[in-house]
């Protein structure tokens, strides 16, 4: 679940270098609880430090990307959207006209999706299922 995961101290944990800048953006990341793109991260931190650049969000979701400490999702919206690499495994089903991201965990498909994967010969280490829907009202 994002919101619960503090980015900071597992960069630390990591050693990364926390610059103050990195430092803010964590912690917008680790407040996020709607996987925001990167406008939206940068609106927030430079709501905070309004000496942060657009090009210094792009570098610093890059680098916690990179050091995995953040997941990066593509959600079908052409604009990549982050969350702290989670604890434990979720999945997500995307509003598809407002944009809004619900996760789930689903045991059933957890388990149909390794039963696949063993009938094909394979044993499942990874996956993602996105659902785009729109809502019934
Ligand atoms: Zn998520």
């Amino acid at each position: 679940m994002p919101g619960s995961i503090d980015i900071e101290t597992i960069c630390v944990a990591k050693g990364l270098r926390i610059t103050e800048q990195r430092r803010v953006i964590a912690r917008v990341l680790s407040e996020a609880l709607d996987h925001p793109n990167v406008d939206v991260l940068f609106a927030r931190a430079s709501a905070i430090d309004p000496g942060i650049s657009i090009a210094t969000v792009y570098r610093t979701v890059r680098l916690f990307e990179e050091a995995g400490v953040i997941d990066r999702h593509d959600f079908g919206d052409g604009k990549a959207r982050y969350e702290a690499a989670p604890d434990a495994h979720h999945d997500h089903l995307i509003d598809v006209e407002t944009g809004n991201v619900i996760e789930f965990v689903d045991p059933e498909l957890e388990a149909l999706q390794r039963q696949i994967a063993e009938r094909l010969g394979f044993r499942l280490v990874d996956h993602r299922m996105e659902l785009y829907a729109v809502k019934v009202s």
